[in-house]
Parts: C-alpha cells; sequence; structure tokens
C-alpha cells in the first residue's frame, strides 16, 4: 500500500542566515527512513510517465520500489545501469521539468521527489563503498571524446562499459564541465564530481587535461592518431554580453569567469591565486540559473547583491527553487528594470551602472511580454561590480575548420537527435549541439550519441 502523504518528505537544509556566508551544501539530503517514506509515495503506475519524461531512461518506479523496501543496494544497481552520474543528476535535474513534472501524484499534490531519492540513493552508495565500474572487456577500438562535461563523461562511460578504449580530451585542469567550473560548491559539491569521475576511471576511460582541442590537435589529428570516432561535447561556455558602455572596466565579469574563478579557481579562499572577489555591492544582469548562482557566491563573499532583470518575477527564467532560495538568502531582485552603461573611477574601476525602468508591452516572438523603457526613468547606483549573465553561445574552438562539418545558424555543432554530423565518425551532443541547455539533456545526448558510435563502429567490421 503506498505512502499517500500529499507532499513531498521534506530535505534538511542550512538556515538562510548561516548558509550565505559559507560554502558548504545548502540541501543536507535524506536519511534512509526519510528516502524510504519518500520511495512509498510512488504509487507504480502501469504506464509510468515519469519513466518517459527522463532523457537518459532511468526505471524510476523499479527503483523507487527498490528503495521503499530498503534494498538500497539493489536501487543503486538499477540506477547506475542507466545513469552514469546520478549524485549529480539528484541533485541538479530540473525535475520539475522532466520526470517529476509528469508524476500523477503532482496531480493532486506533490509529485514524488525522484531527485531526492535519487541523490539518496548515490551518496549512500558512495558512502559504502559501492560502485557500479563493471565493463565488457576490451574490444580494441579506440574513440576520442572532446569535452568532460556531462555529455562527454555520459557517453565515454557508455562507450567503456562496452570495451572501447576512451580518451577524454579536456581544455581545463580540471574534468567535469559546468559541473566543476559553473555550478557552485554550495549546490554541488566538487567532491561529488571528483568521486563521479573517478568512477569512470576505474572503467579505464583516460581523462587527458589541459587539451585544448583546436589548439593542441585537431579533430583531423585524432582520426589519424587510430582514434575511429570523435564526440564532440565542448559544451557552451562562450559568454555574451549587452554592448553598453562600460563593459571593458575592471570589475565588470562575465558570469562564467566569475563563478570559474570561485568555483574553479577557489576565489574565496585567503590562499588562492586568483584574487578574492570581497565586492561591497554587485549588480548581477539576467534572470536565470546562472544569474541566481552568480548572484548567491557574491552574497557568501559578502557583497550587498542585486538581481538587475528587465522583465517581471513571472518571466524569471530561473528555477523556482533557485529564486526561492536567492531571495531566503537576502539577494535583492530590481525587476523591470535593465542597464544602459556602466561608469568608472579614475583607475577605471566599476563606480555605478546606470539603468532604466521598463514596462511590460505586447507578446514578443518568444510568447513573453516585450519590456518597453519607461521614458525618463534612468538612475544611477553605486556598484564595485557588475556580473553579466545574459546566455552562453557554443565555443567552436574544438570544431571550426573541420573539413565537411556542418554548424547551425548559432554556431553550434549540427548533429540529429543520435549525434551524428554531417561527417560520418564525427557525433556531437550537449550544449555544444543545442546551445546551453541542461545537465540531464546533455547526459541523454551523449548516452544516445554512445550507442550510434557503437553501431557505427560495428557496422564498419
Ligand atoms: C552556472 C551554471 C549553472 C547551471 N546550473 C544547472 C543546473 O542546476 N541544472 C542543470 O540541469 N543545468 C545547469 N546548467 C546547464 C548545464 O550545466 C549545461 O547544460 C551542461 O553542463 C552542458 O553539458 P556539456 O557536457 O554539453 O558541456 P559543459 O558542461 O560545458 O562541458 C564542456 C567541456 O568541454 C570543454 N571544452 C570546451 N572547448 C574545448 C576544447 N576546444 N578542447 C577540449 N575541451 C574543451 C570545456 O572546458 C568543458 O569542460 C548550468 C550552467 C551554468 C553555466
Amino acid at each position: 500500500m503506498a505512502n499517500m502523504q500529499m507532499t513531498k518528505t521534506p530535505m534538511p537544509e542550512q538556515e538562510p542566515n548561516v548558509r550565505n556566508a559559507n560554502f558548504k551544501e545548502v540541501a543536507l539530503g535524506y536519511t534512509l527512513e526519510q528516502a524510504m517514506n519518500e520511495a512509498q509515495r510512488c504509487i507504480h503506475c502501469k504506464n509510468p510517465a515519469c519513466v518517459s519524461g527522463c532523457p537518459v531512461g532511468i526505471p524510476i518506479p523499479d527503483f523507487l520500489a527498490k528503495v521503499a523496501e530498503g534494498d538500497i543496494a539493489a536501487a543503486y544497481e538499477i540506477l547506475s545501469n542507466a545513469n552514469a552520474l546520478p549524485a549529480i543528476s539528484g541533485r541538479v535535474c530540473p525535475q520539475e521539468n522532466q520526470c517529476e513534472g509528469k508524476c500523477v501524484r503532482g496531480v493532486k499534490g506533490e509529485p514524488v521527489s525522484i531527485g531526492r531519492v535519487e541523490r539518496f540513493v548515490a551518496d549512500w552508495a558512495a558512502e559504502h563503498g559501492i560502485a557500479n565500474v563493471a565493463t565488457a572487456p576490451k574490444n580494441g577500438h579506440k574513440v576520442a571524446v572532446i569535452g568532460s562535461g556531462p555529455a562527454g563523461l555520459t557517453c565515454a562511460g557508455e562507450l567503456a562499459r562496452k570495451g572501447y578504449e576512451v580518451s577524454v580530451f579536456e581544455a581545463f585542469h580540471t574534468p567535469g564541465g559546468v559541473l566543476s567550473y559553473g555550478i557552485p560548491e554550495f549546490r554541488l559539491p566538487k567532491a561529488i564530481v571528483k568521486r563521479e569521475v573517478a568512477n569512470l576511471e576505474k572503467m579505464g576511460v583516460d581523462i587527458e587535461l589541459n587539451m585544448v582541442i583546436g589548439k593542441v590537435l585537431t579533430i583531423t589529428e585524432l582520426f589519424e592518431m587510430g582514434y575511429e570516432a570523435v564526440f564532440i561535447g565542448s559544451g557552451a561556455g562562450l559568454p555574451m554580453f549587452m554592448k553598453i558602455p562600460g563593459e571593458s572596466l575592471v570589475g565588470v565579469y562575465s558570469a562564467n569567469e566569475y563563478l570559474t574563478r570561485i568555483n574553479l579557481m577557489k576565489a574565496y579562499k585567503e590562499d588562492a591565486a586568483t584574487p578574492i572577489l570581497h565586492n561591497k555591492k554587485v549588480a548581477v544582469v539576467g534572470g536565470g540559473n546562472v544569474a541566481m548562482d552568480a548572484a548567491r557566491c557574491a552574497k557568501r563573499l559578502g557583497a550587498e547583491v542585486h538581481i538587475v532583470y528587465r522583465r517581471s518575477e513571472a518571466e524569471l527564467p530561473a528555477r523556482a527553487e533557485e529564486v526561492h532560495h536567492a531571495k531566503e538568502e537576502g539577494i535583492i531582485f530590481d525587476l523591470l528594470t535593465n542597464p544602459i552603461s556602466i561608469e568608472g573611477d579614475e583607475k577605471n574601476h566599476v563606480q555605478s551602472i546606470t539603468c532604466v525602468k521598463m514596462e511590460l508591452g505586447e507578446p514578443d516572438a518568444s510568447g513573453r511580454r516585450r519590456p518597453v523603457v519607461i521614458e525618463g526613468s534612468e538612475f544611477k547606483t553605486e556598484v564595485d561590480a557588475v556580473i553579466m549573465a545574459l546566455g552562453t553561445q557554443a565555443n567552436k574552438m574544438s570544431y571550426s575548420g573541420t573539413p565537411g562539418l556542418e554548424e547551425t545558424r548559432k554556431g553550434c555543432v549540427a548533429a540529429d537527435e543520435t549525434g551524428a554530423t554531417s561527417v560520418p565518425g564525427i557525433f556531437a551532443g550537449g550544449d555544444a549541439a543545442t546551445g546551453a541547455a541542461t545537465v540531464i539533456l546533455a547526459m541523454g545526448a551523449g548516452k544516445s550519441a554512445a550507442k550510434s558510435i557503437d553501431e557505427y563502429i560495428q557496422s564498419k567490421k
């Protein structure tokens, strides 16, 4: 008999006024009892819509059934066979738009908290020294993967399981892509990313760091080295700016640079090689998840932080949970506000930002109401840093100029849903093919491409 409790089993969190001054994880995770209670809310539908809502096809009711019985090792076996990075997706996947968005328990109450249970199972397995690293015997075929974000890591893991010799080429000195350099420690502890990467290494995946493909080696050279297929998972890390006066002043950052300094270079530590970003008052321009992450980091480094967003709260693209957490932590939302210039002092350091107030007009092509400037509403605010979180584009360095490789109008690699590109043997997926999206979509694309790569190589025999 299912647990008919209407709401999710709450997950303990750090108090807002404590957590906004530290980088430790906000959500503390379920206990065994809480995980079992939540898993027992699944009513095991005949046609589980949650599974069709999951880009990596986790058999969700099956692993929940094992958790409900308290057999966590069996739950982990089911989960990890479908998902190479469960501790990560359990934490950062926008479940409300995927599996949980389709859960029938959500019709009259809250959906089953699949993500929280997934996270519990993955953490439990790690605490008990269990890792699903079984692979088929080596099959003698070599595949190169460009980029070690969730797309590349998933593709590499899936191929290693099938017996392929996989080398991942990563431009940075640390693997993980956005999981390492973008998503802050307080949402996704880096020890967890390291743990998941270590599991892939145990499966025989070779990770070559500081390897900028397109500069050190080209895709053509990778084929000459004996790789039979190449997967491009180089992400979309190229930041966009507003092109307003003052964007080159000292103290104006792209959100990617700001977050990289903090997450990868540990700029919050006194002994970090990168300057410590202790600002007094920071404006973060944008309203997406990346803006929330940058704002919450700046707050933790002691600043008064303003989110500057040109539409209203209803149009904020960030997950509702992220907005809620940011507000709880004391971030101030300057809505219907748009910057028009940034001013500097005599040393070219940011001193102030000038904005105009906006109102919402008729819907635009995106279906959202278009923000319109209110004449004469210009005002100036003193700030000492401005973080631009306006979105990113694909970084083309690894693939641009590869003979025959087609790109989309936005500069992404043109790839179909199987990951195939215009060049046989070259596959692509994740943000490099779609533009900025989500971790689970990148993982789904890595998984599909691994299947296509396997079929491609086996068909050549
Ligand atoms: C701050 C931030 C927060 C986010 N939060 C969430 C969230 O909570 N939930 C969610 O689902 N999604 C979130 N996203 C989006 C999500 O992280 C991305 O959609 C996802 O990481 C894309 O995965 P990927 O593997 O395609 O690319 P990436 O994660 O970008 O990885 C690409 C990798 O390729 C490497 N690379 C690039 N060029 C080269 C080259 N020439 N040679 C070698 N390597 C190269 C990069 O260094 C990087 O390591 C967030 C994004 C950001 C920026």
